[in-house]
């Protein structure tokens, strides 16, 4: 539904946005519906309602209200009231009074809600906890951060993933163990696969409830779920049993139970730039508080999605980081990667990280996001947005998305055909050098800032941007090796960057969507992620296995600080298309110096290597030759597009 615009509101606009507002009604309270002893208490932040009623259901879609009470005000714009009974698995919504005009929402701070999160449900959450829950911690904290981007349907939809059939797709695939392809017994996949891999983080892309898939609908629906409906409730067509408030609450926990048990730890993809539906419960509670309006009075829509929340307001801010840290304590999440960071605030964005170091310890949930937004947005005048003119104001401990390396190294987002280091488009050994210290001195302060990526869930696959690039038959499926040796240096390039580390799931077996760029609805024959072909492209997997493990062993590129790029002892370009780096591998390691080299042109290069003995650690055809290395004196031969990895004791 749209939402006309008055001028009633546009003078809302410059109300909400200024000081008096928020010194009158920024309110502290807990929000949403919680057990207290002998009773259930309701809390609606709600300011410019007139009227604020409470409606009870048995179910969670359909039939009449058991019951309607009405909300008292109390100050600060908060309604509340209090239930002398326990009202754990009873449904609820609002009725929200505004200028006269009435409104049926949802809680906004609902913890559970029905099919579709129509209706909100109140929950004993202790009565969804796994067993161990209270046991449950994350592994410590690894050398080297690795995430690895899954989307929870297509990540266990494929038949080859041997996944439970009522489990395919579900929060629940990601608790089997022992799944293999096929069944064969032999090569594991899904949860076991991760667990080979040599990936630290699992970030799943968005697990709160959103709402373009109909939780009852048909089972083949597909959607990436970039359109919250209710942020602090896990998405029902993951859950087994979407009807049931409580199913979806406790099988997402039993996810993150189980990948902290695999040594994983978890990140949550969130969205708090925009809603589904400028329709919202946001909306309907406190019609245009939550959200950016332009001068004339529509919505702001720099997200592309035709709505921007206005997270530089007060009650807004209170609404994200609340959210944030009830996935901390109540799912035990490990990090958070914000959608759109370009339109969430600087300030915001370094509260959210000041709290949850100050509760969990400096660092220790992850906090990464993207600088960019999709257009402009009109934040109230001053703010500091999180795009990349914000980044050196943001804590050092938020990292962004790299699309400088991204770019750089297979090509930018302008063409299909675009190409970068690997695909030849030439490689510029001072933007390599660039890559590699995380852009640290220019965009960024540190590689703590910095994510590495060649792909991720939007815009084509790594692999299906080397087949368009290098592949005139564009065969998506072959494993053609011109491709595979493009991939290999890709992968080479990204995994000595000194940011951390990111990979879209599959982009280490080729994952292919036969050249589609953006597939957020597209079917799940083209999403899946493709188990078969995991297993047939192995040798490719294999060569980014060898790279993460040794990477690890490298304090050189592991290092996150100020101090990172000053290890970058040399970079020189011995040959066009080549270049080579010299970098201080001091610490914990077998190696003190590295020799990197990264030829990316069509022929093979003689090089000359720094004086000394050298350990040869991975080549072009090998990653794991650092398991038994052999000793190398210049000058060594760098075939056409490899890299090199040397160490020097
Ligand atoms: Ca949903």
């Amino acid at each position: 539904m749209e939402q006309r615009v008055s001028t009633n509101q546009i003078c809302m606009k410059d109300w909400f946005d200024s000081p008096a507002f928020q010194r009158a009604y920024h309110c502290d309270a807990a929000l949403g519906a919680f057990l207290a002893p002998g009773g259930t208490v309701f809390r609606l932040w709600a300011p410019t309602a007139e009227r604020v009623v409470l409606r009870l259901f048995q179910e969670g879609t359909g039939g009449a209200p058991r019951q309607e009470l009405g909300l008292t005000r109390e100050e600060k714009g908060l309604w509340t009231l209090r239930v002398p009974e326990n009202l754990d698995g009873v449904y609820y919504d609002y009725l929200v009074t505004v200028d006269g005009v009435t409104r049926r929402t949802a809680d906004p701070y609902a913890r559970a809600c029905g099919l579709n999160g129509n209706r909100s449900m109140v929950i004993n959450l202790a009565r969804t906890d796994p067993e161990g829950w209270e046991a449950d911690v994350p592994p410590p904290l690894p050398p080297e951060t690795v995430i690895y981007e899954i989307h929870v349907k297509d990540f266990s939809w494929d038949t080859a993933s041997g996944v439970k059939p009522q489990w395919r797709g579900k929060f629940k695939a990601l608790t089997q163990t022992g799944t293999t392809l096929n069944g064969d017994g032999v090569h594991p996949t899904c949860l076991d696969y991760l667990k080979t891999l040599g990936v630290t983080h699992v970030q799943l892309m968005p697990s709160f409830d959103y709402g373009s898939v109909d939780e009852g609908g048909d089972p083949e629906q597909f959607n990436w779920g970039y359109d919250p409906v209710n942020y602090n409730v896990p998405e029902g067509s993951y859950a087994t049993d979407p009807r049931d408030g409580a199913v979806r609450v406790r099988e997402l926990k039993e996810a993150v139970q189980a990948l902290h048990r695999a040594g994983l730890r978890v990140i949550m993809d969130v969205v708090y730039n925009h809603t589904y539906h400028l329709d919202s419960w946001l909306w309907r509670t406190v019609p245009w508080y939550y959200y950016r309006q332009n001068e004339d009075g529509p919505p702001s829509a720099g997200s592309g999605c035709g709505n921007d929340l206005a997270t530089e307001r007060s009650m807004c801010a209170k609404y994200i980081l609340d959210s944030v840290l009830y996935w901390a304590e109540e799912y035990h999440i490990d990090g958070f990667r914000f959608d759109l960071m370009g339109l969430l605030d600087v300030e915001l964005m370094n509260r959210i990280r000041a709290t949850l170091d100050s509760r969990y310890g400096r660092g220790e949930k992850m906090m990464l996001g993207e600088p960019w937004s999709a257009g402009g947005t009109a934040a109230r005048p001053g703010t500091v947005l999180g795009d990349w003119s914000g980044v050196r104001r943001m804590d050092g401990h938020i990292a962004v998305f790299c699309d400088a390396t991204r770019d750089a190294v297979k090509g930018g987002l302008s063409r299909p055909d675009a190409r970068g280091f690997v695909n030849g488009g030439g490689l510029d050994a001072e933007k390599l050098a660039c890559c590699l210290r995380g852009w640290a001195g220019r965009n960024t302060l540190a590689p703590s800032q910095t994510v590495s990526y060649l792909s991720a869930h939007d815009d084509w696959t790594l692999w299906d941007r080397l087949v368009l690039t290098l592949d005139r038959a564009r065969r998506f499926d072959a494993l053609t090796p011109e491709v595979l040796r493009a991939n290999r240096l890709a992968a080479a390039i990204n995994l000595t960057c000194q940011g951390s580390l990111f990979l879209l799931s599959g982009e280490e077996f080729g994952r292919t969507k036969q050249g589609v760029r953006n597939t957020y609805n597209a079917p799940l024959s083209l999403n899946r992620l493709d188990w078969n072909r995991a297993w047939e492209n192995r040798a490719l997997a294999d060569y980014y296995r060898g790279l993460l493990a040794l990477r690890k062993q490298l304090p050189g590129l592991c290092d996150k600080s100020t101090l990172a790029a000053a290890r970058l002892l040399r970079v020189a370009a011995p040959a066009r298309d080549c270049a080579a780096v010299l970098l201080d591998n001091s610490g914990d390691s077998p190696w003190r110096r590295l020799f990197l080299a990264y030829n990316a042109g069509e022929t093979k290069v003689s090089l000359d290597l720094p004086e000394g003995s050298w350990d040869l650690l991975a080549d072009g055809d090998s990653s794991t030759r650092w398991q038994s290395p052999t000793e190398a004196t210049g000058p060594v031969t760098l075939p056409p597009v490899s890299a090199l990895i040397l160490g020097q004791k």
